[in-house]
């Protein structure tokens, strides 16, 4: 038994659509590498309460809509911050839950390679949001490096499948362009992504 511990900053119950397949829980997680400028999570990250709960824990409260996951194909979405950073306590989640639970992780994928070892087979989809595909454009908005995203992106497309990895292409309005949005299709394209969500962000005054 090891004491692997999920920095649980919210639970979403009984969502549809937008997390994955069927009836999901969103598992929120405290932590990120980036810096994106419309972070949506930015104040839920820096004020919420953390809560550091086992996998047992958190299968024990999640474990309220097994019903739900099992009759949708559904099951529990991991996301934060970056949820990759917890990779190894996804990795015993999988192992202790019940087999029917689907496991997806939100992910910018910029994290170290070893951080995707345990969740190669321990996620069952990859909802990935690679911001942009152009250097230059994804360090102005998220002050990361592009190239570990793709070098990541390309290890999960390889290790994984195309099937189990969906990208998400925003267009960020004052960062990049239907145009940019375009060519980052094309360079997913190239590296053998079949799944792709191309959505605007909606920017509100904050
Ligand atoms: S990757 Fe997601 S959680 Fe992290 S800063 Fe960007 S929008 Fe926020």
């Amino acid at each position: 038994m090891d004491n692997l511990h999920f920095p649980l900053l919210a639970l979403a119950r009984l969502r549809m659509g937008t997390d994955g397949k069927g009836v999901i829980t969103l598992a929120a997680g405290a932590g990120c590498p980036l810096s994106c400028r419309y972070c949506i999570n930015k104040r839920l990250l820096k004020e919420a309460p953390r809560e550091d709960v086992t996998a047992e824990e958190l299968i024990e409260r999640i474990r309220i809509d097994d019903l739900y996951f099992r009759a949708t194909g559904g099951g529990v979405t991991f996301g934060g911050g970056e949820s990759l950073l917890h990779a190894a306590f996804i990795g015993r989640f999988k192992e202790l839950c019940p087999p029917e639970w689907r496991i997806a992780a939100e992910t910018s994928l910029a994290v170290p390679r070893e951080n995707l070892l345990p969740v190669l087979s321990a996620v069952d989809e990859f909802i990935v949001d690679c911001k942009d595909m152009n250097p230059d454009i994804y360090h102005s908005y998220a002050g990361g490096d592009a190239q570990l995203m793709k070098d990541n992106l390309e290890v999960l497309l390889e290790s994984c499948g195309a099937e189990r990895v969906i990208v998400r292409v925003p267009r960020i309005p004052g960062f990049n362009t239907a145009a940019d949005q375009r060519k980052s299709v094309e360079i997913l394209r190239k590296m053998g992504v079949t799944r792709l969500d191309l959505f605007d962000y909606v920017i509100r005054d904050e």
